[in-house]
């Protein structure tokens, strides 16, 4: 079974923040971490991970891999300028100008094994600290400054430090890819909320839609389908609303075509788009109780 999944991990720690009266809510994953808004210049960085599980990287996987993300890239600026968005998306990776293997053994179980099986995002983040440990010292002798606060960041924090250096941005979107060839693993986003914890992706397809779907959960979009994870009736209820409120939307249907795809007024609220909330989208995250944060 393919799935794609967000929040998997924190479904429950979507909203935080309150004052007293009418609470001024802030969802966790909006405005925070290193992918902030999804404006100005942003880059999608992927770094391809053989494994035995996962696969191994051949340099045409690599090319058409890269080519999607292209692609996904091309859609969101332009469903930025529709929304009269200042956004441009430089896609990057270590494989360019030549093969810098990355190598980093999933457990046995695969990536769909271990969202599965418990403590997953520590097994995972291992794995992606790994990969990126790799990246990095691929790269020339570092006289960046290490802009993150922390005494001892860990191996992707110094990847994403390096990052916004060489690039000359702080919205670095890091996405591993795992090179799937039977379709049957899953994509998550991991930490989109997190205070203390680097967000990134995992992706194990090549299809435009779902690269892209996973770049909008790191700017803070939020699934708006069923996954299998949802046990809560209430939460299933509101998905159920909201893939009928956006037919069209990404965050519900990522394994559709792109090109019948749009980014819906809620989506546009969670990843910087829109200041506030329309009323409709703030009673389908949480009825009448609450007021959202402008942004
Ligand atoms: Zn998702």
């Amino acid at each position: 079974m393919s799935v794609v999944i967000g929040l998997a991990f924190s479904a429950c720690s979507l909203f935080s923040g309150a004052g007293r009266g009418r609470r001024e809510v802030h969802i966790v994953t909006v405005d925070n971490n290193v992918c902030k808004r999804l404006k100005e210049k942003v880059v999608i960085y992927g770094v391809f991970v053989d494994s035995k599980v996962g696969g191994v990287w051949s340099t045409h996987d690599v090319r058409s891999t890269m080519d999607s993300m292209r692609i996904a890239a091309d859609w969101i600026e332009a469903q930025a300028r529709m929304q009269g968005i200042d956004l441009v998306i430089e896609v990057a990776s270590h494989e360019k100008g030549g093969v810098v293997p990355v190598r980093s053994e999933l457990p046995r179980a695969g990536l769909d094994g271990v969202i599965r099986g418990s403590n997953p995002s520590n097994l995972i983040d291992r794995w992606a600290d790994k990969a990126c440990r790799q990246v990095q010292s691929s790269f020339p002798r570092d006289t960046a400054s290490i802009t993150l606060t922390k005494n001892m960041p860990k191996d992707r924090e110094r990847l994403i430090a390096r990052l916004r250096d060489l690039h000359g941005t702080d919205n670095v979107a890091l996405m591993l890819f795992v090179n799937n060839y039977h379709g049957s693993e899953s994509s998550i986003a991991l930490h989109t909320g997190s205070t203390d914890r680097i967000e990134y992706a995992v992706v194990a397809f090549k299809r435009p839609a779902v690269i892209a779907h996973e770049f909008l959960h790191l700017f803070g979009a939020l699934d708006l389908y069923i996954t299998p994870y949802d046990s809560k009736k209430e939460a299933e209820k509101r998905k159920r609303f909201a893939m009928d409120r956006f037919p069209n939307e990404i965050m519900a249907f990522p394994f559709r075509g792109l090109d019948s795809l749009q980014i819906g007024s809620l989506t546009e609220y969670l990843i910087g788009w829109r200041r506030e909330l329309t009323r409709e989208d703030a009673e389908l995250l949480a009825g009448e109780k609450v007021r959202f944060a402008k942004y």
